[in-house]
């Protein structure tokens, strides 16, 4: 049956995304510099940098990163959990260092530039995206289509592709030191791969705005039909107030104007602007979020039993899952909630209709095609996803369903709203798994509601 249903989504999305004439993407962008770690070099650079301060950091991570120790500590503290950190550098002479050790691969960065390029490079929707920095280096990782950034010009607001912007900022880099399982350096063995990285961003993690978004926002919005925002989860309870003023000052306008707003949310781990983020949610018209950021939003909401609940399974418990939903859209009145995790992607919606569960079926083909070939680079890509197999576990995760709220084709009636699911299809060998989630988002936020516009 899913089969089946998957090849009519994709028709039927295909047909309907032209009707999308415009999508606002605010507020993070930047640069992934992926460097695949060698343990010689590795070694090397430790012993220059001072090996017992470098193991010493590699105990406890440091805050930040003010000297090199700091970051072959961070690296070295990866590899021996096998787990990934993330740390601001603010040293001018790591930042250099980092920039001349260099990089393998050089990739778009931050889910406004990795939508930007999905929504306006592959679909080709035009999108308005918020680059808090464009240097050349950005510029280039952006794909060719109707992407645009407002540029002012004799005081005159222009939409320009990123590579016609042509004023050099800075570059924001997010170095990734990758390494594979069983990495091994000093007899400290990787039990799994993962990577550190190390940010030298000064703009991104402050959810910096730019003049000309905070001059015309009003202008800008009315090119749009839809918005979907993140980047906020870097903030902290130290500086995210005036930034949010900000951001609610845009929701205002775009809810004024009538523009659907989605909140991409991504793991927060400040509890202060966690809460904020909630308290902010019925602004928004939609949210998509994993069960790690999902139980730690009932977390913030006081439902600690609920959060315990949605990361004690794998696969993750549906019926925790559709609770937690129900008591976020009743405590916030957000019409909907897009879950989604490895094996299967829940939608609540205060509205019903079949689209719901088609876009989300899109939504998965164009996960699979990331996952299967590294990119989508093309509708067509999106095709040879449909043999993709559909994952066996979910299954279950429907019988679940069925039972607990009469679950009938994917579709279910649950306290007034519409409960959508389905089963995802998994690739057994990903090319790359990096950004597939806001794939996952902005593919169903959008093409549902070029869905409803096709109605
Ligand atoms: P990220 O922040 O890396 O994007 P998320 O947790 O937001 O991570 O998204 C990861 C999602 O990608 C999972 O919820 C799952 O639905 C999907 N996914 C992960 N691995 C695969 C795979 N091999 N094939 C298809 N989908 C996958």
């Amino acid at each position: 049956m899913w089969d089946e249903l998957y090849f009519r989504a994709l028709e039927r999305v295909k047909g309907a995304l032209p009707r999308i004439k415009g999508v606002l993407l605010a507020y993070n962008t930047n640069i992934d510099a992926i460097k695949y770690l060698n343990p010689q070099d590795l070694e090397d650079r430790i012993e220059k940098a001072g090996k017992e301060k470098v193991f010493r950091c590699s105990e406890e991570l440091p805050e930040k990163i003010i000297e090199v120790p700091h970051l072959l500590g961070g690296i070295l503290w990866s590899i021996k959990r096998g787990k990934a950190a993330e740390l601001f550098v603010e040293s001018r002479g790591v930042r250099e260092y980092m920039k001349h050790w260099g990089w393998d691969e050089l990739r778009m960065g931050g889910q406004v530039g990795i939508m930007a390029n999905l929504l306006g490079g592959v679909y080709g929707i035009p999108v308005i995206a918020h680059v808090p920095q464009i240097s050349k280096l950005q510029a280039e990782l952006f794909k060719d289509g109707p992407i645009y950034v407002p540029k002012v010009e004799n005081g005159v607001l222009k939409f320009v592709h990123p590579k016609e912007f042509s004023r050099d900022e800075e570059s924001l880099t997010h170095y990734i030191y990758e390494f594979p399982r069983g990495f091994e350096v000093f007899g400290i063995k990787a039990p799994r791969e993962n990577r550190f990285i190390g940010s030298a961003d000064d703009y991104n993690p402050n959810l910096y705005i730019r003049s000309e978004f905070e001059e015309n926002f009003e202008k800008i919005a009315e090119g749009v039909q839809l918005a979907i925002i993140s980047g906020l989860q870097a903030l902290t309870k130290e500086n995210y107030t005036q930034p949010f003023e900000e951001i609610e000052r845009h929701l205002e306008i775009l809810n004024e104007k009538g523009i659907p707003v989605h909140l991409e949310f991504a793991f927060t781990p400040d509890e202060t602007v966690r809460k904020k983020l909630v308290d902010i949610l019925g602004k928004f018209t939609s949210v998509g979020l994993n069960e790690v950021e999902l139980a730690s939003v009932m977390d913030v909401m006081g439902e600690k039993k609920l959060a315990e609940r949605l990361i004690a399974h794998d696969p993750v418990d549906p019926i925790a899952v559709v609770d937690a939903m129900i008591k976020l859209a009743e405590v916030t009145g957000i019409q909907r909630i897009h879950f989604h995790t490895y094996g299967y992607y829940i939608a609540l919606t205060s509205y019903r209709g079949e689209y719901v569960k088609d876009s989300l079926l899109f939504a998965a083909l164009a996960a699979a095609t990331k996952a299967k070939l590294g990119d989508v680079r093309n509708l067509d890509d999106i095709g040879k996803a449909l043999d993709v197999p559909v994952n066996e576990k979910a299954a279950d995760i429907e019988d679940r369903l069925k039972k607990e709220f009469n679950l009938d084709n994917g579709i279910a009636v649950v306290n007034e709203s519409q409960l959508s699911f389905v089963p995802t299809k998994i690739v057994a060998k990903p090319k790359s798994t990096v950004g597939i989630g806001d794939t996952i988002s902005s593919s169903a936020f959008v093409s549902e509601f070029a869905l409803r516009a096709a109605l």
